[in-house]
């Protein structure tokens, strides 16, 4: 596994008011670009203050998944990592929901299918903006952000993607924005901004003002847990898009709490 250098940001245009919305609690688990050191197979790529995940889609492959697009229009980190992990293409990407921040790179990585739910399509395709406070001051996606609408793939709850030899595996996690989704490969769960992790470990949904509806996020955990549980599958790293990576046992204590109310 070759070491990836965190890259220089690029200058991009952010809203003040969202990158003061989106700066995440203080206490949020450090994120630093490069390997996961949980799943070190999966490479971190920070842009601006997103994150977008990409790892190989077989054992050495060329072509690689990507979780998320970041928040540059040109993807400029998310390229520069590939291209020092070898990478030859973009296998395909996967948008756990259709905030900026999390799509705004997809016209730069090649032509790969894009999987979204159904949901959160119209904000990928730039009909929408985002429901919400962050989609109000947000707004919709910059036109030449935009991807062709054949590239776009509908993804939905337990369905299951083949890109390379990986498997990849949906869930809809509803809350964030109301098709937010979360993917399974390799054991490694990305849960886009459902929630994060706090420096002591333990979980915490993202704040309220940043969600579509606080109460869903906090249930749709627990349907989560239980179908990944349904499904045998074992997860051994956590990964949101805002913080560090922590435990699926987190993640089940701060579900549990969430149903004692
Ligand atoms: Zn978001």
């Amino acid at each position: 596994m070759k070491e990836v250098a965190d890259h220089h940001q690029p200058r991009i245009e952010v809203h003040p008011l969202l990158k003061i919305t989106v700066l995440w609690p203080s206490g949020a688990r450090e994120m630093l670009g490069g390997a996961v050191p949980e799943a070190p197979h999966v490479t971190r790529v920070i842009s601006a203050y997103s994150s977008a995940y990409v790892l190989p889609a077989a054992e050495g492959a060329a072509d690689y998944i990507v979780i998320d697009a970041g928040m540059d229009t040109e993807a400029r980190n998310i390229r520069a990592t590939l291209a020092e992990l070898g990478a030859a293409a973009v296998g395909a990407i996967f948008i756990t929901h259709g905030h900026l921040d999390h799509v705004k790179g997809v016209n730069s990585l090649g032509a790969a299918d894009i999987y979204v739910s159904d949901h959160d399509e119209p904000y990928l395709l730039g009909h929408k903006r985002a429901e919400g406070f962050i989609g109000t001051l947000a707004g919709k996606l910059p036109q030449k952000a935009r991807p062709d609408r054949e590239r776009v793939k509908l993804v939905g709850n337990g369905q299951e993607v083949m890109v390379g030899e990986k498997t990849v595996r949906a869930y809809h996690l509803p809350g964030h924005t109301s098709g937010s989704m979360a993917y399974v490969v390799d054991g490694v769960l990305f849960v886009g901004d459902a929630l994060y992790f706090k420096q002591n470990g333990h979980a915490g949904l993202s704040p309220a003002p940043l969600n579509w509806d606080s109460q869903v996020a906090a249930s749709s955990l627990s349907v989560l847990l239980e179908q990944l549980d349904r499904d045998g599958i074992e997860i051994s790293a956590v990964v949101p898009s805002h913080s560090g990576a922590g435990t699926l046992d987190a993640v089940r204590v701060l579900a549990d709490s969430d149903q004692r109310g």
